[in-house]
């Protein structure tokens, strides 16, 4: 049986204040219904992003409580499916994005979803759903529109169908929300926005006892992903890669030095995001060099 949430429970903040929409058990299967992520403000083309309610950007459907999920535990949230409806919307936004001031005026577009394509001006672009926001409840309230350790704004085009993203619980239940799917993006998300669409995510939820990462993790049927969101990119960079080191020194059984070595030989760091008020990157450890339980215990929240 799936369980459903509907886009009427929305919340701008991951907070342990907020009310869970819907209480599951691990291993439940969950259909969530997302708005995008103006929350469906913008109706034309007319419509400027400069004109909305901004209070009510970056929804994030939930929270959803999973049962027995505690502090310090991993939520492991799997994603089955993503289904983008048939509009999307993209702005642009004056002093946004990386070239912010080169951008002289508001402007909106739609581009249409069809047969597995984006369509924008008169190109055709393959769709790839993913996810914008995905998080859970930290202990003190987090806009949605900011990354961080407990989720959030991550933009990460990986976390799409078939991949799995680990998130720390801080509290009970975890109180997952997720929103702001995309029908494409590009590593960076350049121009602050992509094609922002509502939709259904369908995802199963389960826990990992006492294996709460520091940052979340993202796996694939390649590789596995520790996501970092820092204000300073190159801060981001460098914990990226030194939870990255750390991670293989364990799995090998190498000393920190040889880590360092092999990680510069198969390790890539990349971009998630630059555009939002932290910058998230991401350091890619294939799976032939590691393994889950053995990634968790080197990438493990002390605080938690
Ligand atoms: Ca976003
Ligand atoms: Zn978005």
């Amino acid at each position: 049986m799936v369980a459903r949430v509907s886009s009427n429970n929305v919340f701008y903040s991951f907070s342990p204040e907020v009310v869970p929409a819907i209480i599951v058990d691990a291993g439940s299967i969950v259909e969530v219904e997302t708005l995008d992520c103006f929350s469906n403000q913008i109706v034309s083309e007319n419509q400027l992003v400069t004109e909305i309610d901004f209070s009510k950007v970056n929804p994030a459907t939930g929270p959803i409580y999973v049962k027995n999920a505690k502090r310090g535990d991993a939520l492991k949230v799997k994603v089955l499916d993503i289904k983008v409806n048939d509009r999307g919307i993209i702005v642009s936004i004056p002093r946004a994005g990386v070239l912010g001031d080169k951008v002289s005026r508001a402007k909106t577009k739609f581009c249409y979803i069809k047969d597995g394509y984006v369509y924008f001006n008169n190109i055709k672009i393959k769709a790839k759903p993913m996810i914008g926001v995905i998080g859970v409840a930290p202990d003190k309230p987090a806009p949605t529109g900011t990354p961080g350790r407990h989720g959030g704004n991550l933009d990460t085009k990986l976390i799409t169908i078939g991949s799995t993203i680990y998130l720390p619980v801080y509290r009970e239940g975890g109180l997952l929300g997720i929103g702001d799917l995309h029908a494409v993006i590009g590593d960076g998300e350049i121009c602050v926005a992509a094609c922002e669409v509502s939709g259904r995510v369908l995802i199963e939820v389960d826990i990992v006892k006492d294996l709460a990462p520091k940052w979340p993790i993202v796996e694939t049927d390649e590789a596995y992903y520790i996501l970092v969101s820092r204000e300073d990119l190159w801060e981001a960079f460098s914990e990226a890669t030194d939870l990255a080191v750390k991670a293989l020194a364990h799995s090998n059984s190498l000393e920190w030095e040889d880590a360092y070595m092999l990680a510069s030989m198969v390790v890539d760091i990349q971009v998630s995001q630059l555009v939002n008020p932290l910058k998230t990157v991401r350091a890619r450890i294939p799976k032939d060099y590691i393994s889950l339980e053995k990634l968790l215990e080197a990438v493990k929240a002390e605080d938690l």
